[in-house]
């Protein structure tokens, strides 16, 4: 038994030896992939569920490996935070998506009003007190309007330092951008938090959406940010919406905004101007 304990210790030993080896490999990667700018903006529609129309967009990245092919942000956020790459990620998926939903605002969609866009800013690159300059940046070389802009951040992105994070949400408020919480309901943070900083919209975890269509406790939760978002006048998206069921009690119970693969995945720039052909107004 010894023997095997022994052999399996200098397995796991291998083992790890070989992780550190494939991430060191994969910061390298990563380093190169910046600099070549091997990335790719994804766009996943957000639809208005009373006319099912397309309101904008969330803007995702992707990373084009030139060896291993698409690679999802959750297999490189995570380093791209941890080695300050995630700065340079960030921004060219702002200016690019800024671009971009500039552009397909010119193709006269209908909607209620101009297609937005929603572009993720890590927790880490939130603190940076150069953000609300890069942002400025953006809206300025795309000519897109500052109200078409939603900026996603997790609760706990504002809660590891409460006072930096509501200077900086004044200062893009200033701006004129909407703050958006992203992942709501999954932070370890208190509710007072609405109170205190000026938040415009909330994204309702897809942990809750998942059995909203029969779980109660999840009904029950959903139910209370929806009328919590009323009371507040906040705008509420549900995220990760997969099924008809789940649809069904969210329209059911008054919900505006819905992102999900019911209605779309991510989408190709290209797919995405198919989309829009279809939704020009007459
Ligand atoms: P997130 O911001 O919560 O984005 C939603 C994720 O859920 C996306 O995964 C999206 O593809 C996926 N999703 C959308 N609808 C559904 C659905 O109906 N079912 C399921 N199962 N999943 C759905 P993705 O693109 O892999 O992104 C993962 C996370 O990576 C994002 O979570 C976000 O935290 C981060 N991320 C993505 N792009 C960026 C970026 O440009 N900058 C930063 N800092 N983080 C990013
Ligand atoms: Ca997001
Ligand atoms: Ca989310
Ligand atoms: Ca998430």
């Amino acid at each position: 038994a010894k023997e095997l304990g022994k052999s399996r210790f200098k397995v796991f030993n291998r083992k790890m030896h070989d992780q550190a080896l494939q991430l060191m490999e994969l910061e390298t990667d990563l380093r190169r992939a910046v600099d070549l700018r091997e990335f790719e903006v994804v766009y996943q529609p957000v639809v208005r569920l009373d006319t099912r129309q397309v309101c904008g967009f969330e803007a995702l990245v992707r990373w084009r490996h030139p060896e291993h092919g698409i690679i999802g942000p959750g297999d490189f956020v995570s380093l791209a935070e941890d080695t300050g790459l995630i700065y340079a990620i960030d921004n060219m998926v702002l200016e690019e998506a800024c671009a971009q939903v500039r552009r397909w605002q010119s193709l006269s969609v209908d909607c209620d009003g101009p297609l937005s866009v929603n572009v993720n800013i890590s927790g880490k690159h939130f603190g940076q007190s150069m953000l609300a300059g890069q942002i400025s940046r953006a809206l300025e070389d795309s000519g897109l309007a500052p109200g078409s802009l939603n900026i996603e951040i997790t609760e706990s992105a504002l809660m590891d330092n409460p006072n930096v994070a509501e200077e900086i949400l004044l200062q893009l408020k200033d701006l004129g951008v909407h703050i958006c919480i992203d992942d709501f309901g999954t932070g370890y943070s208190s509710l007072s938090y609405l109170q205190r900083f000026p938040i415009d919209v909330v994204k309702v975890d897809r942990s809750f959406i998942i059995a909203v269509d029969k779980d109660p406790d999840s009904q029950a939760i959903v139910r209370t940010i929806f009328s919590l978002g009323e009371s507040m006048g906040l705008k509420i998206v549900a995220e990760g919406v997969e099924t008809s069921g789940q649809l069904d009690f969210l329209e059911r119970e008054g919900c505006q905004f819905v992102q999900g693969y019911f209605f779309y995945k991510p989408l190709t720039v290209t797919e995405v101007d198919n989309l829009l052909e279809g939704q020009r107004r007459a």
